[in-house]
């Protein structure tokens, strides 16, 4: 497809200058799958090949201003909707409302939940409702949710030891749809994806080393697919190939 012709998603995250995780994985990610970001920055980090070093959440009001500006006039054609790194409580219920706007009411929605970087940077201050709480706006609207093992686990306030126990904390998030990543899991990185009636096993190859940024790649990807029709199995398997094919460049 022409540039022209890609369909744009909004993606709300935080921008990690060193290019790893964040909008950048996100532009990335939709670029491979034949779409277009539309990057509105929640937060600037700080990170580097040494790691993680801080975080600054960009304030309400210039949230708000991005995604405003992006509809005025005309209007950019939005066809999906991605958020990852929201930083505080306040941007979430920021952003949450933004997504009801006309325009974006009925796009698909993909929400990472994400919770701290693999380095143990904070990435959301919840405050003192906890993680599951601030989020739950997000996930009532998403097509799909995308946590890994740990984030639902402290999105569930509880270890879960098996795929019964996941399975059961990820319809309790309220969403259409939830893909449990595997990656963290011992032995292979099985993903799960969570519906109300059904649960579907999307197996993987462990590739050796750790790679930044895997987890932003994928809801965005999911995003991107979203946005030409697929359905969230189909976007899921198409997603899962573009961070395999990510992480077999080396990362
Ligand atoms: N920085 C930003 C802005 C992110 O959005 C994320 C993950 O979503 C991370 C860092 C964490 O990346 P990783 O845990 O892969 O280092």
């Amino acid at each position: 497809m022409s540039r022209a012709g890609a369909p744009r998603v909004l993606v709300l995250g935080g921008l990690d200058p060193s290019g790893g995780a964040g909008l950048a994985a996100d532009v990335e990610a939709l670029l491979a799958v034949g779409a277009r970001a539309l990057p509105c920055a929640t937060a600037l980090t700080v990170q580097g090949s040494g790691g993680a070093y801080g975080a600054e959440a960009v304030p309400v009001p210039l949230v708000r201003a991005q995604v405003e500006g992006l509809l005025a006039g005309r209007g950019v054609p939005v066809k999906a909707a991605k958020t990852g790194m929201l930083a505080t409580a306040e941007i979430v219920r920021a952003v949450a409302e933004l997504l009801g706007h006309r325009r974006l009411a009925r796009v698909p929605l993909v929400v990472d939940p994400v919770l701290a970087a693999s380095s143990g940077l904070p990435l959301l201050d919840a405050g003192a409702a906890g993680p599951a709480d601030a989020l739950a706006p997000l996930f009532a609207r998403a097509a799909v949710v995308t946590p890994n093992w740990p984030e639902l686990e402290a999105l569930a306030g509880a270890a879960l030891d098996d795929d019964e126990a996941a399975v059961a904390a990820a319809r309790r998030l309220g969403a259409r749809a939830v893909l449990v990543k595997g990656g963290h899991r011992r032995g292979a990185p099985v993903d799960l994806l969570v519906t109300g009636r059904e649960v579907r096993r999307l197996a993987g190859r462990r590739r050796p080393g750790t790679a930044r940024g895997t987890g932003c790649r994928l809801a965005a990807a999911l995003a991107g697919l979203l946005a030409q029709g697929a359905s969230a199995y189909q976007a899921a398997r198409g997603a899962k190939r573009v961070v395999e094919r990510y992480l077999d460049r080396g990362a």
